[in-house]
């Protein structure tokens, strides 16, 4: 295959990807921005499946920003128990919480800047909520889309701060498809191109790749 640009390669690979996931979505259940925020915030250190198992309960005892901002921190970390580092991740939603109310009338901001001010939101969270809930471009940077785009040659090995990465994905991933190609890296680092063992021989992105690993 002739050499590629990176910005040709990312956008060569969001279309290979197309045919694999035709509506790559989040995988945290929601009703609302607000679910949303909060079901991101307990995402860190653990999988979607486990929050989506704990936010109905969660979201039925406080289903708005007013509500969980008055709880309780041990009545949070409770219904929070089974997803790990509990009582951290319970004053961090309560605090994202009380900052939604009290800088923003309970609702969620626009903007990253805005959101990065609330308790316990990254620079990951603020770019999936603007991605996935106001439709702006967006570059979610997790653990799956790091390393894939590291050894898909997209962005340097030595990198190792996510917010670089974001910046240097910003250079290569059009705005028009960053939402998505982030939401893909995700699902492919899941399928295919896991941590350990990536499944290289069947991968259809192999002639792209800077990393090919051969398991057999
Ligand atoms: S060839 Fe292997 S390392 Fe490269 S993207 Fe595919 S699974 Fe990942």
């Amino acid at each position: 295959m002739k050499k590629l640009s990176k910005i040709q390669k990312a956008i060569e690979i969001k279309k290979i990807l197309d045919q694999r996931y035709p509506e790559p979505k989040c995988s945290l259940d929601y009703a609302s921005p607000f679910e949303l925020l909060i079901a991101t915030i307990l995402s860190a250190q653990c999988t979607d499946a486990r929050v989506n198992m704990v936010t109905p309960k969660l979201f039925a005892k406080y289903p708005m920003a007013k509500d969980l901002a008055m709880a309780k921190l041990d009545d949070v970390a409770n219904i929070l128990h089974p997803l790990g580092f509990y009582n951290t991740k319970a004053k961090n939603i309560i605090a994202c919480a009380q900052g939604l109310v009290e800088l923003y009338g309970g609702e969620v901001p626009m903007g990253i800047e805005k959101l990065t001010r609330l308790g316990g939101v990254g620079r990951k969270t603020a770019n999936l909520i603007m991605g996935d809930i106001f439709g702006a471009p967006s570059y979610v940077v997790d653990t799956h889309c790091s390393r894939i785009v590291k050894r898909l040659g997209l962005v340097e090995k030595s990198i190792k701060s996510a917010d670089i990465i974001e910046k240097k994905l910003r250079e290569v991933v059009p705005e028009g498809i960053s939402t998505d190609f982030c939401h893909m890296m995700v699902h492919f680092g899941r399928d295919v191109c896991n941590a350990r063992k990536p499944k290289c021989d069947e991968c259809e992105l192999k002639e792209l790749c800077d990393e090919i690993i051969h398991n057999s």
